[in-house]
């Protein structure tokens, strides 16, 4: 055997990753995401394959059965519900862990196949206010830049980000390019983290106060810049979202929480140099006002043409290592695959051509959290759940639970039996794991990388992409399912992006439309657009060209808002939530690693001294919320602002620890985009 290239599952930095025949695993140095670093949780990968209480059959409720007969109920349960109750009483959840291949016949079961937009992920909970943000300003879900404008840039800032912790690597290449430039780092973040310690300026901005932040800065801009340094011939609404923005200039300092001399110092460093990258993640994307977030970020980059070039452009850092393919074949139930727009006449009747189906799903379909919240209401009759953990990670677990109870037919496909969710589902799949499974992920520069098969599936196990085809086939679409790997399914994702396409839709791979099994076999990291006859594509935008009907990006005028639940008397604290180093979802990988739960071995929630009042450090404590309670142990840290408290998300019921945060999380979503506002709950110890 020889070494295999792969990509880490763990987040959207994705790097590549070589493993030789004795499971020793190395970074890739010829990955153009990673040039052979790995983080604390990628160089363990190795030890995570041989995960305990692996599914190894598919079980309804509770007994072995076989395969066949497993996806005859899974096909009889989803006919019947849409026999009785229509198209809309059947949906998938899918991850961030899933495939590209996995999430696009998954889509096309749901939105094309069965006719329902009842097809949505958990990169709902981490990059949804980014694609609504992307698609206001841009046109499209684009992310306009690589990483490699993190090293050419001389001023970063890093917005609602712990990139240390979440991005290692990205991270990495960032300080390795401040030792050698004098890169400076802003640091915009309510809480002092491992990233505030390289920052030339931390900004503890008050939770809520990013859009008054950039809005202030888009008027520093307009009044310190010559009006010649602004992009105008290719951006429209700058007049609005000036007037929108002066109209709350007075209340800039509250609404921030920031002194003027810290913002003017930020605004000035930001209007005098114009290599500027902006970094912005979870802190951003997490909140009810969270598409606003985005879009004043990327006005700012708008206004003063800091996009497209070297060095220059907002950067989001995506959570999961697959939530950018998922985007790119229609992952979210607002999307239709290839970036085609659900609520178009024309791209619908486009993707039903190229699927050969008389028509595909006419709206969109239930978010996440309305999606639990309808079957809840018994609006559901058939859920299938795969590679994800909804009873930890969405909001308000007694929704969750309700709803898995309530759902006449729960399918969780998973690879571990033992999770919060598989045990209350009614039939359970042994899904393959990595290392098992063949197919593309996109990271968060839209690079698309092959995760590569370097394991024999273990008995019992199968792909996602196979079960979901298998179920597709015996509901009578057998022609839309004569997949016989992942290489065919690419073959046809590539197609489709280029069907019918004059230009307009920027995800574009067209120059793999037809690629033997042998070439994607071999296929090397490149980033999308790939257009058929040409190179892929770097940098998006430096022509000043937008794919909107004019051309032209929109600036979007967005008022400060604040966070929908604020604290009272009986909730005075602001609970958010955060993530580990060495941690990675609900720890079922890394939770086996010893030397990872070393660094943060137990679960704290850390709150300021002025807040602790007879608190001490290390003693048990209960935090508390209108929707539920959690067991934590205290630290007492000026980490945070007073006022607020912070958890990490990685603990679940399943640990048995009553640690697990979910449960007192809100279910407050943004309007634009349905994320969930997972970083302010009002709380009490
Ligand atoms: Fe994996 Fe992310 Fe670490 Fe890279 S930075 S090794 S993708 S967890």
């Amino acid at each position: 055997m020889s070494v295999t290239r792969t990509t880490c599952p763990y987040c959207g930095v994705g790097c590549g990753v070589t493993i030789d025949p004795s499971g020793q695993v190395t970074g890739d140095r010829d990955h153009p995401a990673n040039f052979g670093r790995l983080c604390s949780k990628g160089s363990a990968l190795g030890e995570t394959l041989a995960l305990p209480n692996r599914l190894l059959s598919p079980r309804l409720h509770g007994k072995a059965i076989g395969w066949d007969a497993a996806l005859d109920e899974v096909a009889a349960r989803f006919a019947d519900a849409i026999a009785q109750h229509g198209p809309d009483s059947v949906a998938i959840y899918g991850s961030g862990q899933l495939l590209t291949e996995d999430y696009y016949v998954a889509n096309k079961l749901m939105k094309g196949c069965i006719g329902t937009g009842n097809m949505d992920t958990n990169s709902r909970l981490c990059m949804a206010s980014t694609v609504a943000g992307q698609k206001r300003a841009f046109g499209g879900d684009i992310v306009p830049g690589q990483y490699e404008d993190l090293e050419q840039a001389d001023l970063v800032v890093l917005v609602g980000s712990n990139t240390a912790w979440c991005h290692p690597v990205l991270y990495q290449r960032l300080i390795a390019a401040k030792q050698k430039r004098g890169t400076r780092i802003v640091v915009i973040d309510p809480r002092r983290t491992a990233t505030t310690e390289d920052a030339t300026l931390h900004l503890a901005v008050k939770p809520g106060g990013d859009v008054a932040l950039f809005n202030g800065l888009l008027i520093y801009l307009i009044d310190h810049l010559q009006t010649n340094h602004l992009f105008n011939s290719s951006v429209t609404g700058l007049a609005a979202a000036e007037e929108m923005a002066r109209a709350h200039l007075r209340t800039l300092e509250r609404d921030t929480g920031l002194s003027q001399a810290e913002l003017y110092l930020f605004y000035d460093w930001f209007a005098r140099t114009e290599k500027v990258v902006t970094v912005f993640s979870q802190g951003v994307n997490q909140s009810s006002a969270g598409t606003d977030k985005v879009n004043a970020i990327i006005n700012v980059h708008l206004a003063t043409g800091r996009i497209g070039r070297p060095g220059m452009g907002p950067l989001s850092a995506t959570g999961q290592p697959n939530a950018m393919g998922g985007r790119e074949v229609g992952g979210l139930a607002n999307q239709l695959a290839a970036h085609l727009d659900i609520d178009g006449t024309a791209d619908r009747d486009l993707l039903a051509r190229f699927w050969k189906l008389p028509r595909v799903a006419d709206k969109p379909g239930l978010k996440a959290v309305d999606l639990f919240t309808a079957a809840a209401d018994g609006k559901i009759q058939a859920l299938w759940i795969m590679a994800t953990n909804p009873m930890v990670s969405l909001p308000d677990a007694d929704v969750v639970r309700r709803a898995l109870e309530r759902c006449p037919f729960v399918i969780v496909s998973d690879i571990v039996a033992d999770s919060d969710t598989a045990r209350r589902a009614h039939l359970l799949l042994p899904a393959a794991g990595w290392g098992e499974k063949d197919g593309t992920v996109t990271n968060s520069e839209r690079r698309i990388s092959r995760q590569r098969a370097f394991r024999s599936l273990p008995d019992g196990v199968k792909p996602d992409w196979w079960a979901i085809c298998e179920v597709g086939k015996r509901l009578g679409f057998s022609e839309q399912f004569a997949f016989q790997g992942p290489a065919d399914i690419f073959r046809e994702h590539a197609a489709l992006s280029g069907f019918e396409n004059d230009g307009r839709r920027v995800f574009d791979i067209s120059a793999l439309d037809g690629i033997t099994a042998a070439d994607y076999e071999g296929l090397k990291p490149f980033c999308w657009p790939w257009r058929k006859g040409e190179q892929p594509t770097a940098r998006l935008f430096a022509d000043g060209r937008f794919p909107t009907p004019d051309g032209k990006a929109r600036i979007v005028p967005v008022a400060p808002r604040p966070p929908v639940h604020t604290p009272r008397k009986k909730r005075p604290l602001i609970l958010n939530t955060a993530r580990l180093r060495d941690q990675w979802h609900t720890m079922t990988r890394t939770g086996i690693v010893e030397r990872l739960g070393q660094h943060r071995p137990v679960p704290q929630l850390h709150i300021h001294p002025d807040d602790a009042g007879d608190i001490q450090s290390g003693q048990l404590v209960e935090v508390t919320s209108d929707w539920g309670r959690a067991l934590l142990i205290a630290d007492i840290t000026a980490d945070g602002r007073a006022g607020e408290v912070a958890a990490m998300m990685h603990w679940t019921a399943a640990t048995g620890s009553g640690a697990e945060i979910g449960p007192v999380v809100n279910p407050a979503v943004d309007p634009v985009s349905g994320q969930p506002e997972l970083k302010h709950t009002p709380v009490s110890i």
